[in-house]
This record gives structure tokens, C-alpha cells and sequence, in this order.
């Protein structure tokens, strides 16, 4: 219908501009950029997230223009510029930025897309002659306004400023085919859900549900950067709770589905799925990074394959072990970057440590934070926090955290890990005469694990006397005791905490 009227009529074009004339706060590099290309006859608009967040009075994360400028005029233009992607985008780079939005600021030509062969991605990038063309691609009537900063007129061809003030998510055009072009764009739908807090048309999510299996077609890197966006939205629990609504949540992850209704025992009032949901909820109420958030939602993800009734209770022994596991498997898969994998498979593993509230002691807390390290030490707090909220408890009473604030502050002046022994592989070597070999690791660990047990013994003099004497032992001895100490060093609190569980009979 709209193309008729595009083609047609220019008075229908002349009314989609807003009879209000709007007035926004445009950062100067974003105003100098639009007026070089004015000042050069190309047409230019600000487009897409940009022209939605100021209509909501929202900070923009970034600058989006589009104009009829080709890519290489745009280039000619500005003094620093790069070239940007396969779409033609130019980003224009200003070293000096009033404000971080704008150190890049992204100029793309007018594009249209055509056949979607493989309902993923447009078989070519075509540019096109008009704005039209170019807004008509878009995904939803919020994301395809235009802004004319010379002219202050807001280009709304699809009712997208009505939309904002319904707070509605609606596509351009008809939602089967749109989703059909390109599957991602249901993510999408409930990722502007969860980030603006919107509704999603009926229509529009009638027909998420009928396409929901075209996603199996979308590449594991464009479904992980929604799902990112999802998880780093104000409140996830309502993308991620749409998604387990309308069955979308298995192109994620297979996994979450598990957890879907699955009672637990008598310390929980929520099932498995929803205490994760809460929990990532907390976690992104108090704005922590990702990978903590990320630990929040995996925690207890793989409760669903450790249930086992004892005395009548549900228990999940060992969730935590196959959990860090299954984590690194769903993460990888979804082609997260490895320094994110570590950090969130490290803070599922050990997330139960702090849950043994009262019989928690030094050398424990020692050997956890040898354990996640002195970096995560204090996000693994924050998944220990949002995994208590996300139950429903009470918040804890200062007291206790107290308590262990100091117990974690106090150990990490101790050593805990070779590297902070007062005494290394190469010192050991000149003092025993030796040269390289196993020995030097078994002393080393043997070392740690007495100063773990107490950390006034990290002293050079003392250390010296030890390694002189370990040295008197067999080969044999002496890997036998590193072993042992390895063993010791990595997993003796996993022994405690399994006898404390069974002495409550708690997971
Ligand atoms: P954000 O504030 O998160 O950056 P955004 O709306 O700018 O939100 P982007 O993913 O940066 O979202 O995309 C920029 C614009 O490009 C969108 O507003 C939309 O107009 C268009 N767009 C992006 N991805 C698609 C898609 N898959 N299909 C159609 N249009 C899209
Ligand atoms: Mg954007």
C-alpha cells in the first residue's frame, strides 16, 4: 500500500513528516557531520535507534546517517574515516569526542534488500535511490524514522512515533514476510521489548510464534549478539520470559528449556528456570558486567541433570561441576569470546561456596579464591548475591556479610597460588643444584599447600629449610606428596563442603 503511496504522491510523503517540529539534542560532531553532507547536496538523516531513544527522551548509544551519498564521497568528505563493513557503512572518527557516542559515527549510503535465499542475510547489498527504499528495509515502525537535522522534521512513514507513545513493537509491513527475510529479527522483537520495555504487537508476535523455527537458519554469532543485548537489557526476565512463552528459548540454548517448571526442594519457592530468570533479573538491576550476569542465568543449569531424591528431598548434588561444564558447552557453541567462557565457567563452578554460611573458614576461603582467583573473587560474591535474591530470601543481614567481606579481604593478602610464594621454580633449582624437571613443581605445590594452612610460613628463610628437605626425600616421595598437595591445593574445600551437605543433607 505504502509503495503506491511512495511513488505516487508526494503530499502523503510531505504528511508522513511530523507536524510537530521536534527539536533535539544533537551532539556538535554528529551536527558538523549532517551539514558537511548538506552543504555537499546529499541528502542525510539521522536513522534507526538514534531518532527512536531521542523521541523517548533515551541517551542514543550510538549515531546512525544515512544519505545519498556513495561511500566514497562520503569518504572524501571527512579528514578520518574508515571503512566499515560489507553495507557500505563509513565511520567517521573524531579522536576528541564530546561524548563517547560519537568517536565513531557511522555514515551508510541508502540501502535496500532484496532476495533472502537463505533466510538469513540478503543475498547482495543493494544501495537505493531514496530514503524510502532505505527506511522500508528496516526492522520495526520504531526503528525506521528519519530525522532531518537541517530541517528539523521527523520523516515517519510507518507510524512509528505512534508506536513509541503506544509502546508497541510493531515490524514494517507484513511480520511473515519480514520474519521469513530474516529470522534474527524475532530476537530482535523481544530484545527492544526487554531494552525498552515495550509490548509486542499482537500481529507482530502472532507471527514470531508461527516462523519461531526459521531461527535454526540464523547464525550462532548474529543469535549471540541479541542474546547478549538481552542480557545486558534493564530487566531480561521479559525478553527471556517471552521467549520461554513462545517456545524461542531452544534456539538460544537447548539447555534452558530444561529448566522449564521443574520443581526443586523445600528451600525453594521458584523452579529451576524462574530462579535463574530472577536472578539474572537481580543481576542486571544492580548494572554488574556480563559475565556476572551470565553467571547468574547459568548457575543452576544443569540441576535438571543432576536431580536425584534422597530421603524424599530433591537433591542436585555436583550442579555446580556438570554446570560449569555444560556452560563452557553452551557458551562455545554460541561463539562467545574465550576470556568471557573462563570467567563465567569459573563463577558457575564455585558458585555454591558461599552458600555454607556458617561453617566457612579461612583456609576455605583461601582456597577459593585460589580457586575463581583474586579477580572474580568479588563478582562471585555478586552471582552468590543475585542466586540468594533470585530464591527470594530475605537480603542478607549485614552481619554475615560483613563477615565475609573481611574473611575475603583478609586472605587476599596471602598467598594463593605459586606465583605469591615468596620463593620460585628458579630459586629452587640454584638452592638444590638441580636443573629443570617435575621436582620443582611437586616442591612448589607442597609449599603452597603448608602455606595455605598458614600463611606465616611463606618466609624466605623457612622456605629454604623446606625445600633442603624435601629434597632429601626419593623421587618417588616426593612426587607422591606433590600429587597429594595438588590435589590438596585445588579441591580439599570441594571434600569439606561434600561433608557439610551431607551432615545437613542439603544440595
Ligand atoms: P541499539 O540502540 O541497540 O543500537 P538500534 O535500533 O540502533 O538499537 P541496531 O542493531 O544498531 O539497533 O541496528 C540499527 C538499525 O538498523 C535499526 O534501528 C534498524 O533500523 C536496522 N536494522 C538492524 N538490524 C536489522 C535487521 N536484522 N533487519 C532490518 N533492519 C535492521
Ligand atoms: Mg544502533
Amino acid at each position: 500500500m505504502w509503495v503506491r503511496f511512495l511513488l505516487g504522491a508526494p503530499d502523503k510523503y510531505y504528511r508522513a513528516m511530523s507536524k510537530i517540529k521536534h527539536k533535539f539534542e544533537i551532539p556538535e560532531e554528529v551536527r558538523n557531520i549532517s551539514q558537511v553532507l548538506s552543504s555537499t547536496k546529499f541528502d542525510n538523516y539521522l536513522v534507526g535507534g538514534c531518532v527512536r531513544d531521542l523521541l523517548l527522551s533515551r541517551k542514543p548509544k550510538d549515531w546512525d546517517i544515512t544519505t545519498s551519498a556513495n561511500p566514497a564521497e562520503i569518504e572524501a568528505l571527512f579528514e578520518k574515516t574508515f571503512y566499515e563493513n560489507a553495507y557500505g557503512t563509513v565511520g567517521i572518527v573524531h579522536e576528541t569526542p564530546t561524548e563517547e557516542s560519537t568517536r565513531v559515527v557511522e555514515v551508510t549510503p541508502y540501502r535496500t534488500e532484496s532476495t533472502y535465499s537463505d533466510f538469513r542475510r540478503p543475498d547482495e547489498v543493494k544501495w537505493a535511490k531514496t530514503l524510502e527504499e532505505d527506511l522500508k528495509r528496516r526492522d520495526f515502525t520504531v526503528n525506521a524514522l528519519a530525522y532531518s537535522i537541517s530541517e528539523e522534521k521527523l520523516i515517519d512513514l510507518f507510524e512509528g512515533e505512534r508506536d513509541i507513545e503506544k509502546r508497541v513493537i510493531r515490524t514494517v509491513g507484513n511480520p511473515d514476510e519480514r520474519f521469513s527475510e530474516d529470522a534474527l529479527r524475532m530476537l530482535r522483537a523481544l530484545r527492544f521489548a526487554s531494552e525498552l520495555g515495550f509490548a509486542i504487537d499482537s500481529d507482530t508476535l502472532a507471527a514470531v510464534e508461527k516462523n519461531k523455527n526459521l531461527l535454526v537458519h540464523v547464525s550462532k554469532e548474529r543469535i549471540r549478539d541479541e542474546f547478549i543485548k538481552i542480557v545486558m537489557s534493564p530487566a531480561p526476565s521479559v525478553a527471556l520470559g517471552l521467549a520461554t512463552q513462545l517456545g524461542l528459548l531452544q534456539f538460544i540454548s537447548p539447555e534452558f528449556e530444561k529448566g522449564i517448571g521443574m520443581e526443586q526442594n523445600k528451600a525453594h519457592i521458584y523452579t529451576v528456570w524462574e530462579h535463574l530468570l530472577r536472578a539474572l533479573d537481580h543481576a542486571a538491576k544492580k548494572e554488574f558486567p556480563l559475565h556476572v550476569r551470565l553467571a547468574a542465568l547459568f548457575h543452576d543449569i544443569a540441576k535438571p541433570h543432576t536431580m536425584k531424591i534422597l530421603n524424599g528431598e530433591r537433591t542436585f548434588y555436583g550442579h555446580d561441576v556438570v554446570g560449569a561444564r555444560l556452560t563452557r558447552n553452551i557458551l562455545t557453541d554460541l561463539k562467545f569470546p574465550r576470556e568471557i567462557i573462563e570467567k563465567v565457567v569459573k563463577l558457575v563452578r564455585w558458585h555454591m561456596f558461599f552458600s555454607e554460611t556458617e561453617t566457612i573458614t579461612l583456609s576455605a576461603v583461601r582456597r577459593i579464591v585460589r580457586n575463581v582467583g583474586p579477580d572474580l573473587i568479588w563478582d562471585l560474591m555478586n552471582v552468590r548475591n543475585a542466586d540468594r535474591t533470585g530464591m527470594g530470601r530475605p537480603k542478607e543481614t549485614t552481619y554475615r556479610l560483613r563477615k565475609y567481606h573481611s574473611m575475603i579481604e583478609e586472605v587476599m593478602r596471602d598467598p594463593v597460588s605459586v606465583r605469591q610464594l615468596n620463593i620460585n621454580g628458579g630459586d629452587i633449582m640454584s638452592l638444590t643444584e638441580t636443573g629443570p624437571g617435575p621436582h620443582v613443581g611437586y616442591i612448589l605445590e607442597i609449599l603452597l599447600s603448608e602455606v595455605l594452612e598458614d600463611p606465616k610460613k611463606n618466609e624466605r628463610k623457612h622456605l629454604e629449610s623446606r625445600v633442603l628437605a624435601l629434597m632429601t626425600l626419593s623421587p618417588k616421595e616426593l612426587e607422591k606428596l606433590g600429587i597429594e598437595a595438588r590435589e590438596k591445593n585445588q579441591g580439599e574445600d570441594e571434600k569439606e563442603i561434600e561433608e557439610i551437605k551431607e551432615k545437613y543433607k542439603v544440595e
